[in-house]
């Protein structure tokens, strides 16, 4: 078994159960790419097991903070039977559900999707990827299920100095390999491509907003819809399930809106209630105050403008644009669903930006609401990192 030794103070992130080992904290030791190695203080203390990444400046991951925890096939059924235990005591009102959230669920660099009776897996980093066809064993076991398609092309892989891998990694021969699933959330039916969709195939996270989203829409009476990066139009269907009367989808993936369009003819809505726009969202805000376009609700649900607390200042210009013009386009007493999902901004910072975007607008509004991502999506206390997407709901102030 191979030691990695701390510099003398930096075993203080290790005893606070935080997983990460930064490459600046290590005095000495070294293994390959994915090895099991143990974790030691200065003084040889024992700290953890992980997952050593020779490529990557996060070195090593905690696998487990238990010194008699042995890293084996059987360590990763253990983990893996846990989070689906916790996966099935949740009121999930759909069966698609995230079954494996990274560290939230004691393993990094895993991320792990149900789609119906599909499964789609991405391994990010050494450890993961080393232990590929164990974890791939245990999820077949655990979930009974027998298909698993893997979409471990995420860029983040480049930093641990890992190729870009897509395929099936479990299905059964002789069987269908199709990649298109058809999912139900709160009722609703939606299909997902693995193979073709962005991650691993839909943003599960949203799925909590959605529901409040289509419930606002009924209680507030709400007509007009904008659904700003719609992507496959999940928001759409909420608005058209909550009673709205025009929808319109915007997003920059033809793909993606082919198959909102989709979405509404197989939740047998009128087609000639939804209007797709393939542009871009910033400059299609910009078209609609001039064209003096009113909107009863907007939805904005952006792709991630910073990973990293660096970034935030050019993602917070982004931001507070598409708020400020997503305000004008609002009637008053109208519903804007804003949400960042930009690890490197904060809840706080997020909600200073949205006020700024209504300083601007000259306009004032109420929070009715705060979301975060869908219970399946957990965060545990010691790894605050988890914290990513964020929303609020806000009523505009009525003249
Ligand atoms: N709200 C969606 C998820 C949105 S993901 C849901 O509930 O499923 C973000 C989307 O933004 C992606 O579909 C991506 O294609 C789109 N996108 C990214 N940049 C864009 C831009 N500048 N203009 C329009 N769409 C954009």
């Amino acid at each position: 078994m191979k030691i990695i030794k701390l510099r003398d103070g930096k075993e203080r992130s290790l005893l606070k159960r935080h997983p990460w080992v930064f490459e600046g904290s290590i005095a000495s030791g070294r293994a390959d790419s994915g090895e099991t190695v143990r974790v030691e203080s200065h003084a040889g203390e024992f700290l953890a097991w992980g997952a050593y990444s020779p490529a990557s400046s996060i070195r090593v991951r905690a696998w487990s903070f238990d010194a008699a925890e042995r890293i084996d096939a059987a360590f990763f059924e253990r983990r893996i039977a846990r989070a689906v235990a916790v996966r099935a005591r949740l009121p999930i009102a759909s069966d698609a559900m995230r079954l494996i959230h990274g560290e939230a669920d004691g393993l990094p660099g895993l991320v792990v999707d149900r789609y119906g009776d599909t499964l789609s897996a991405q391994f990010t980093c050494a450890g993961v990827e080393r232990w590929k066809p164990a974890i791939a064993d245990a999820l077949l076991k655990i979930t009974g299920l027998t298909r698993l398609y893997e979409r471990s092309d995420a860029s983040v892989r480049e930093l641990e100095g890992l190729p870009s891998i897509a395929g099936w990694l479990r299905l059964p021969t002789g069987t269908d390999d199709g990649t298109e699933v058809t999912i139900h959330e709160h009722g609703w039916r939606l299909t997902v491509d693995v193979a073709r969709g962005h991650k691993t195939g839909y943003y599960l996270d949203q799925r909590d907003s959605r529901k409040l989203f289509a419930d606002c829409v009924r209680h507030f009476g709400v007509r007009r819809v904008l659904n700003c990066y719609s992507y496959t139009g999940g928001f759409s269907v909420a608005a058209l399930a909550g009673g709205a009367t025009e929808v319109t989808s915007v997003d920059s993936s033809g793909p993606a809106l082919e198959r909102a369009t989709a979405h509404v003819a197989l939740n047998e809505f009128d087609a000639a209630r939804h209007t797709a726009i393939d542009a871009d969202v910033n400059a299609t805000l910009r078209r609609f105050v001039d064209e003096g376009r009113r909107f009863d609700a907007i939805v904005l649900d952006p792709p991630k403008f910073a990973s990293t607390a660096a970034q935030a200042e050019r993602a917070a210009r982004a931001y507070k644009d598409i708020n400020r013009l997503a305000f004008m386009l609002l009637e008053p007493g109208g519903l804007l669903f804003t949400f960042s999902c930009s690890g490197g901004v904060s809840a706080d910072l997020f909600h200073k930006i949205v006020a700024g975007a209504g300083l601007d607008a000259g306009i004032d509004g109420q929070i009715h609401a705060r979301t975060g991502a869908a219970p399946d999506h957990p965060m545990t206390v010691t790894f605050p990192e988890g914290e990513y997407l964020k929303g609020l709901v806000i009523v505009k102030q009525i003249a």
